[in-house]
């Protein structure tokens, strides 16, 4: 494995062999835990491409602390909602707010849902619904991350601190906070050492199966730990609860002897693992957001002052505390380490719309964990758009299941191109197959073009083609033209250099 793995550092074809491999988590931790620093960085760089993983940055963004003023909260969001941040949501605060302004805390969630239209990600969620903790935890400073490591488990102990009794009293609207998400986030950093500041592995597992049972995402919160034994116990754990996307936690909870290194290492073995092609962090230092995001962080989250999360991500020792306003840094540092590609970085609220609608076309039944060949079509992100008001909004003018229509009655032809090449064109080519003779893929970025290629023709039974690159020869080599991307630039740029382009928006 340690050379499969140095290979796919190397070569983007290796690395997508190794992505349709059966994996080990102990072979993948320790193949990457031998690699250079810069060889960990091009090899999470590598699986943070398509289709091997989400290749998006973005930032979540904590709105909520216990002591803030329910106008604030309801500001924050709307906020966050305006630039197409998903709400990172800790019960815990909302629960304090709502109760402080004689409400209960699911109500005040519903307000929060029905004022914003992004991806709501539910953390600090229990047995019985919101955490609910004491005012020395909820008001921290945040003493371990200002202290920096090694951490030896909360000097306050948090999770043992819980108020329990006030927690049941909730638990008749359990269901419906995680019906309102779109993911779910459980710690499992209990089999980390760290019993003292997550709840046990039963309570975490029972969260991931409501979780699972209404069909959100659901994401693992483990530490980087010593970067070794302490990280691949993480991992064995989380993808033994269903875990779709990994969150790495560094600062204080990054005890390896070379910090830089070992968050590089955990953020590229994470990419390979992950099975919803997905990882952020919920915290890291600066130097840490930097290299992890160098070596394929998709997600930073951060915060308003006041929430933990707008100390945890890109301060140090001694400036992490509670006040900080992380957000703006956050996204300075995203846009210094990541250079904008298709997208930009971080994504804003055109590109969530832009998945929002390749998800529509394609059909969430076709999404991951759903596969075309040897790879899940879409990640995570796909999954979570769809609880979301703003799935709902976007238009399209054509589904998949339109365009296979189209082809049950002849009036596309014998031959499509399909212009761009990445999963909408996966799923219209499989609507297809049986109806027309022969499929050409063109994609301005020949790899995307090769690996779409060859993935279909391993999975489909019909003639596919190589477009060269080239949208206009490909169109007029065919009866019919499909423009799959579903950025409305990208999309009203392809349509121009065609002659009757099939446009799905
Ligand atoms: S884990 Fe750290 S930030 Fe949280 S309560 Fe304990 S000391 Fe404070």
């Amino acid at each position: 494995m340690s050379d499969i793995v140095r290979e796919a550092a190397r070569n983007a074809d290796a690395a997508w062999e190794l992505s349709r491999m059966k994996k080990d988590p102990a072979e993948i931790v320790s193949a990457v835990s031998e690699l250079h620093r810069e060889e960990a960085i091009a090899l999470g760089n590598n699986f943070k491409r398509f289709p091997l993983g989400c290749d998006l940055t973005e930032i979540f963004v904590g709105t909520c602390a216990s002591d803030m003023e329910k106008i604030d909260i309801l500001g924050n969001c709307q906020l966050s909602d305006a630039i197409g941040a998903s709400i990172h949501v800790c019960a815990y605060a909302f629960a304090d707010i709502a109760e402080a302004h004689g409400m209960k805390g699911i109500d005040l969630y519903r307000e929060v849902r029905e004022l914003t239209e992004v991806p709501l990600d539910l953390d600090h969620f229990g047995s019985f619904g919101p955490m609910r903790l004491p005012k020395d935890i909820i008001g921290c400073q945040g003493q371990c991350y200002n202290t920096g490591p090694p951490f030896s488990g909360c000097p306050r102990d948090r999770i043992h601190s819980r108020l329990l009794d006030k927690e049941k009293e909730a638990i008749a609207d359990r269901e419906e906070w995680v019906k309102i998400s779109s993911s779910v986030a459980v710690n499992v950093s209990c089999v980390q050492g760290a019993q003292g500041h997550a709840a046990p592995l039963e309570e975490a597992r029972e969260i991931a199966e409501l979780a699972i049972k209404f069909g959100k995402v659901v994401e693992a919160i483990l530490f980087v730990g010593d970067g070794d034994e302490d990280l691949l116990r993480g991992f064995t754990a989380a993808l033994e609860l269903g875990a779709d996307v990994f969150v790495i936690e560094g600062g204080p909870f990054n005890c390896a002897k070379n910090r830089l290194d070992a968050f590089a290492r955990a953020v590229a073995a994470a990419r390979i693992l992950a099975p919803g092609k997905v990882v952020a962090t919920n915290g890291a230092y600066e130097d840490e957001c930097r290299i992890g995001l160098r070596a394929g962080l998709n997600a930073i989250i951060t915060g308003f002052p006041k929430n933990h999360h707008g100390y945890m991500c890109g301060y140090a020792p001694g400036t992490a505390r509670r006040g900080n306003f992380g957000l703006p840094r956050v996204l300075r540092i995203i846009r210094e380490e990541v250079r904008d590609g298709q997208t930009r970085a971080p994504i804003m609220k055109e590109e969530v719309e832009a998945l929002a609608r390749a998800v529509k076309i394609v059909g969430p039944e076709h999404v991951y964990p759903e596969k075309i060949g040897d790879c899940a079509v879409g990640d995570a992100h796909w999954v979570c758009l769809q609880s979301t008001p703003l799935y709902h909004r976007v238009g399209i003018s054509k589904t998949a299941a339109g365009i296979s229509s189209m082809a049950k009655e002849g009036l596309l032809g014998d031959t499509v191109a399909l212009l761009g090449g990445r999963f909408v064109s996966w799923v219209l080519a499989r609507e297809l197959e049986g109806y027309v003779d022969r499929i050409i893929i063109s994609d301005t970025d020949p790899r995307v073009e090769n690996v779409t290629v060859e993935n279909l023709r391993g999975a489909l039974r019909m003639d596919i083609e190589q477009g060269g690159s080239d949208d206009r020869l490909s169109a007029s080599r065919s009866d019919a033209a499909i423009v799959c991307s579903t950025i409305p630039s990208i999309n009203r740029k392809i349509s121009l250099g065609v002659r009757n382009p099939i446009s799905l928006l």
